[in-house]
């Protein structure tokens, strides 16, 4: 059993089974989020002998580590391995005192996007509640805590962009994410967390319904259904109007802004009236658009467009009232941009780095 799949209620059940005070549940915590502790044994607070019940009960951590690359531009990828082989990819961004995770939710994508390096090979299985917490820790862990002179570098914001439809798997993704907001978890508050989502108009009604205040950012790449359609199979079944209109009821309920994002491809979604319709489709709308240039994946045939283009596309936004942010971008050198995570198929590496520190 994964200790990092267990719910507050279900540890502090545990403990009492154990004739234990609830709060050591408190104090297990502690040393996971915010005292870095590798193994029960570092816990040295809690009685000897609950230290081998945890131990004998649970494991706290059920991936290994298998590859760690650094970007020379401050971003780091890891590449997990979990406990049935399988392998994903989480990414740490630095951007001014900005420190970002970005998180992966499935083993692959069943989405099938045409452009996105996840999708290529289908979904394999969601990842749990436990294996998303791990993600979190173990990337916030790549951040010097701040020895002697050297200054401390703080978690501030968490992206649900990595591996994977998050609501494709929402009932792991909350209560992780509860752990990430939680005083005694991350401490990161809602609206420093984004989810990234291909736009499924049931799921974002549960979150709308749900009242919660994530920031939701919907991946649209086309402002027509033909089109998107052909770039986001999923989107046969769902139509661009059902997507906007959940959104819209998120941004009446939570409150926050909305983000749409917008991969561009050459010749593909970056011609003009591709730009004049999809200023229609937000008019009014004072959401924000994220253009992304496409990060090319080995295999596919799609290019990224000029900057000259990319300009043009933008000032026919802009000329429409619609704000433009473009996605700078990240960890390129190493695989680790927007659209770039894959799971590694073939051999599973041998070497298992053990987490320290
Ligand atoms: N499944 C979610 C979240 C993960 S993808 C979603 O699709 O929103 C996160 C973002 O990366 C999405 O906007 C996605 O369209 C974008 N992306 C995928 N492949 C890309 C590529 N090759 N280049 C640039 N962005 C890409
Ligand atoms: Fe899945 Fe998002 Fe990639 Fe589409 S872009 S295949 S939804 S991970």
């Amino acid at each position: 059993m994964h200790l990092l799949d267990l719910s507050d209620g279900q540890l502090e059940a545990w403990l009492a089974e154990r004739d234990q005070p609830a709060f050591r549940a408190r104090q297990i915590r502690r040393w996971l989020f915010a005292s870095r502790a590798t193994d029960f044994a570092d816990m040295t607070d809690l009685p000897a002998g609950l230290r081998d019940q945890l131990a004998a009960d649970f494991r706290l951590w059920t991936t290994g580590v298998a590859a760690h690359h650094v970007d020379p531009d401050g971003t780091e990828k890891l590449l997990f391995e979990l406990a049935d082989g399988q392998q994903i990819e989480s990414v740490l961004l630095r951007d001014g005192t900005r420190r970002t995770i970005c998180i992966s939710t499935q083993v692959g994508c069943a989405m099938g996007c045409v452009f996105c390096a996840t999708g290529l090979d289908g979904v394999v299985r969601n990842l749990t509640r436990g294996e998303i917490v791990e993600q979190m820790l173990r990337l916030a862990r790549l951040l010097p805590p701040g020895e002697g002179h050297a200054p401390a570098e703080r978690l501030s914001h968490i992206v649900v962009m990595g591996m994977g439809e998050p609501l494709a798997n929402l009932d792991a993704l909350l209560p992780a994410l509860g752990e990430a907001e939680s005083k005694d978890g991350l401490g990161i508050s809602p609206r420093r967390i984004t989810i990234s989502t291909v736009g499924l108009p049931a799921a974002i009604d549960r979150l709308s319904d749900l009242g919660t205040k994530y920031n939701l950012a919907v991946s649209l790449h086309a402002a027509d259904d033909e089109l998107r359609e052909r770039l986001v199979p999923v989107g046969k079944k769902i139509a661009l109007a059902d997507i906007l209109a959940a959104a819209d009821r998120y941004f009446d309920v939570s409150g926050r802004r909305l983000t749409f994002e917008y991969v561009l491809l050459a010749e593909v979604n970056d011609r003009e009236e591709d730009a004049r319709r999809l200023a229609r489709l937000l008019a009014g709308r004072g959401a924000l658009l994220n253009l992304i240039p496409y990060n090319a994946v080995a295999g596919l045939p799609y290019q990224t467009p000029s900057e000259a283009r990319t300009r043009k596309f933008i000032a026919i936004l802009e000329r429409q009232g619609v704000n433009v942010q473009t996605r700078r971008r990240k960890g390129a050198k190493i695989d680790a941009a927007c659209g770039q995570l894959r799971r590694i198929k073939g051999e599973v590496p041998s070497t298992v780095v053990p987490l320290s520190g």
